[in-house]
């Protein structure tokens, strides 16, 4: 099957679902969505994992034009906010929109007709104006190739693929790695499982999650005076916006932010031997900083136990770890996160000339325009592209930035009667000079430690520095002279 569309988007989560409903919004209806699997949702559909939340609230946590009153946590659960999507989906019909399991796997810029030649697994072609991409920043699972992994004869899964269908109920575990997910799900199975072995790398460090359901009289006010639930969103934003500054500005500014994190490991952590091992060695921040309140008590049952050397062999039913403690387990699974700097290996991109994206970036280090757009990659934008996204505030409201510039991108085209708009190279590196220079003074950087944030050579290839407004009144409106606007050729 062969289709021309004007823009093409691929992707139904946050950014894909809001970007639809953008293009609807203006009065486009000649738009695709792709979407690789079944469903759409994105990060809630995959998620599934026992105790999958947001960690930033959920007034917060969702699209500034849908606000929901009827949240029933301040940290809704992954079922709720898939819910939620699915809401969104509905209300602003983009289903008819959405192409499911369509997993677009390469688009070549034409450059004689200026269109997007896009493929997909299925052998579908599709030909656009412009392509915009809302893949995920966090959606391939990272599955660390354990020495040995082949002889493993139990089960192993990670946990953005979790496998419902096998009961935990009485099995030896092991889980691989502290991070934002193990953190959520390592306390809802604890419980039921026979033993438990949690592989830790790096501590993290965690703050007290400020949970509760929120009440019916709250829900009421919500939906009966909207400006309540706007004020309240505010409120979340700007207090969560302070703590950029920790970030980006003065990382010393952190120290009162670990105070606070060391008295809630001491409270829940009794035990001094297992608080030394908890206790990160680097300044928060460096790593994302995780909530929770049942994570360190976990650690106290006495069928779990955190160990701290490396998995150094992986036997048939077996964990052997550096200090060559053999410990024997039913099941692993992996608490890993995802690809991220290097997600986009997985692209097969060619812009003007035929060059490939993912091989430039390699090679020359992931540069773009606010995340959004490339030089050399006309009429390509992406959402939530490299270095925009956020260790201290909602990643949707960055999505909602990137929405309404590349809306003015598509009407800029319009305007100018124009078939291509490519960024201009000096207003790119001006723009990753400046990016770099902030981030080598916030805590990424600074902090003493090596995360996902990072690529190979150690630069930032992830996060936004700092205040999240600065980046929404910077994108506010697309400066035209940083563009090159071309007309097709007669
Ligand atoms: C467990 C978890 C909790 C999180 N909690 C928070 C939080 O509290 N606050 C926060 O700000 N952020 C959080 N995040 C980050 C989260 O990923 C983003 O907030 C947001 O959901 C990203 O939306 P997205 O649409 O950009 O990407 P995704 O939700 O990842 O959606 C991308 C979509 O693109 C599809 N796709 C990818 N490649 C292709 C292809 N080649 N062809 C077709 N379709 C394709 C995928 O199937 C998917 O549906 C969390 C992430 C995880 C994993």
């Amino acid at each position: 099957m062969h289709r021309t569309t004007k823009v093409l988007v691929i992707g139904t989560g946050f950014s894909g679902l809001g970007m639809a409903i953008e293009l609807k919004r203006r009065g486009e209806h000649d738009f695709v969505v792709l979407e690789k699997a079944a469903d759409l949702g994105g990060t809630w559909r995959d998620n599934s994992y026992p105790g999958c939340a947001c960690d930033v609230p959920s007034h917060m946590y969702s699209f500034s034009f849908e606000m929901n009153p009827k949240w029933s946590r301040m940290f809704a659960k992954q079922g709720e906010i898939f819910d939620y999507l699915k809401h969104v989906a509905e209300k602003y019909r983009l289903r008819p929109h959405i192409r499911f399991n369509t997993k677009v796997s390469g688009a070549q810029w034409d450059d004689e007709a200026k269109r997007w030649n896009v493929t997909t697994e299925q052998g579908d072609t599709y030909t656009a104006q412009a392509l915009v991409a809302g893949v995920g920043a966090l959606h391939i699972p990272n599955v660390p190739e354990l020495p040995g992994i082949e002889n493993f004869s139990g089960k192993a899964f990670h946990s953005a693929q979790w496998d419902h269908d096998h009961d935990l109920t009485g099995k030896r575990v092991a889980v691989i790695g502290t991070g934002a997910s193990a953190i959520q799900f390592v306390p809802k199975i604890a419980g039921r499982v026979a033993s438990m072995k949690i592989f830790q790398r790096t501590p993290p460090w965690i703050m007290p999650k400020a949970d509760r359901e929120i009440n019916g009289w709250e829900q009421k006010l919500f939906r009966a005076l909207p400006f309540t639930q706007r004020a309240y969103r505010n409120f979340v934003y700007w207090t969560r916006e302070s703590s950029a500054l920790g970030f980006a500005v003065n990382p010393k500014i952190m120290q009162f932010a670990q105070g606070i994190a060391l008295r809630h490991l001491k409270k829940q952590v009794p035990d001094p031997a297992l608080r030394r091992k908890l206790k990160p060695d680097y300044t928060m921040g460096c790593k994302r900083v995780l909530i929770s309140n049942d994570f360190y008590p976990a650690l106290g049952y006495p069928n779990v136990d955190l160990v701290t050397d490396k998995v150094s062999e992986v036997r048939e039913k077996s964990i052997v770890d550096s200090a060559g403690v053999e410990h024997e387990v039913d099941v692993i699974i992996y608490g890993t996160g995802f690809h991220v700097v290097d997600s986009f290996d997985y692209l097969d991109i060619q812009g003007k000339g035929g060059v490939d994206l993912a091989k430039q970036w390699r090679q020359e280090g992931i540069e773009t325009y606010y995340g959004i757009t490339v030089s050399g990659f006309p009429n390509l934008f992406f959402l939530l592209g490299p270095n925009t996204g956020l260790g201290h505030n909602s990643v949707v409201f960055m999505i909602e930035s990137q929405i309404r510039y590349i809306s003015q991108c598509l009407q800029l085209l319009e305007k100018h009667r124009a078939a291509e708009l490519d960024v201009r190279v000096e207003a790119q590196q001006e723009f990753n000079e400046e990016l770099q220079r902030k981030l080598t003074k916030g805590v990424w950087t600074q902090g003493g430690c090596k995360s996902w944030y990072l690529d190979a050579q150690g630069v930032n290839r992830t996060v936004w520095p700092g205040f999240t407004w600065r980046y929404w009144m910077r994108t506010k409106r697309v400066r035209a002279e940083d563009y090159v606007l071309t007309t097709a050729a007669r």
